[in-house]
């Protein structure tokens, strides 16, 4: 069965049309599915009987049960979701001063291999559907009954490995008569599918785009991050720059701290120097441990002096606040189970 939250508005008419049903149709289903968030068709009520019937027919809701919800010192949330065949995702939800604010995962499971991250550990299943990416969303904002203000594509998975689907959803979460989150307000994170970079840079989202740097030579980069064989960095900000000149909106560059890795004052340096002049911004995360992983922190002294350095020297860094750390709910510690 086709799943309804799959559809973006556009997608959803022309069902509607080819069902013998007035476009306006699925404007109303749109606003019960994005903004009522029901959970069945039977709660449409400004739809005849028939119509609902139909619907029932031909699509699903979508709605996933909550496996798992573990709530950390710090009020960060993480859902365990079962996805409904047989695959479980982790959510996590934070709250920040300026509202709530979602990481969602785009994938079951990753392919990227990075050395530090946790979603890498078990095989990849399948890439998610722009539904139960939504879906994600929903599901959260029906348990916590909060709105949900932010979204980050920073969750299992490479959301530029899911390309169609990640830029679908992002459609469907920015619409206003959806959920209507800002494109703004909507982040993805990506290690660096270069090409891709240069396709986002044409979709006229407005989007922000992350890229996770993690290091300053190709060697080092190599080393945490497989795709720098694909990519190196010379390539990764050739498109970063084209991103910026073509949609005007400023990167944001992830580089998480190591010790004795990537965090002396040679790798701010170079830091400084790759990035000069670039309309971007540093967000430095103190790296998180995963089972069986080879990096450690930074100490709390050396990635202030990281950041205090980019600081002086025109590059805007600041530190990323580790929420959810207790729960495994923080970067890099989130991955795919197996029911
Ligand atoms: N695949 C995408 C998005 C998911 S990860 C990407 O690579 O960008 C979201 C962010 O967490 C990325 O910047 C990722 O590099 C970072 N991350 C992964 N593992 C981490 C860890 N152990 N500690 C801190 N950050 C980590």
């Amino acid at each position: 069965m086709k799943n309804i939250k799959d559809y973006n508005l556009e997608e959803l008419k022309k069902q509607l049309v080819q069902m013998g049903e007035k476009p306006f149709r699925a404007e109303q289903i749109f606003k019960w599915v994005h903004q009522e968030n029901v959970t069945s068709f039977d709660e449409m009520t400004n739809l005849s009987l028939e119509l609902r019937d139909k619907l029932k027919q031909n699509f699903s809701m979508c709605i996933f049960n909550i496996i798992k919800k573990q709530v950390a010192s710090d009020g960060t949330i993480k859902y365990l979701f079962d996805v409904l065949d047989g695959n479980a995702i982790e959510t996590v939800l934070m709250k920040y001063h300026h509202g709530y604010s979602i990481c969602v995962s785009s994938q079951i499971g990753c392919k990227m291999g990075c050395k530090f991250c946790a979603s890498t550990g078990i095989a990849f299943a399948r890439s998610l559907t722009s539904g139960e990416i939504v879906e994600q969303l929903l599901a959260v904002e029906r348990d916590a009954r909060i709105k949900i203000s932010n979204v980050v594509f920073m969750g299992i998975g490479e959301p530029l490995d899911n390309y169609d689907n990640v830029v679908n959803a992002i459609r469907i979460i920015n619409n206003q008569k959806g959920v209507n989150i800002g494109a703004r307000h909507i982040s993805v994170s990506t290690s660096g599918l270069v090409p891709k970079i240069y396709q986002l840079a044409e979709e006229n989202i407005q989007c922000t785009l992350s890229i996770s740097l993690h290091a300053t030579t190709d060697e080092q980069r190599s080393k945490m991050m497989p795709i720098n064989n694909l990519y190196n960095i010379e390539e990764l900000l050739k498109s970063c720059k084209d991103y910026i000149a073509k949609t005007n909106r400023r990167i944001s560059f992830e580089y998480a701290l190591a010790k004795e890795n990537n965090d002396n004052l040679e790798d701010a340096k170079r830091l400084v120097k790759l990035l000069k002049g670039m309309n971007c911004h540093v967000n430095l995360i103190p790296i998180n441990k995963i089972e069986n992983g080879t990096f450690t922190k930074s100490t709390n002294e050396n990635i202030m002096k990281f950041r205090d350095y980019l600081n002086d020297h025109g590059i805007v860094a600041t530190i990323r606040r580790e929420l959810g750390s207790d729960i495994d709910a923080a970067c890099g510690q989130l991955r795919r189970k197996n029911l």
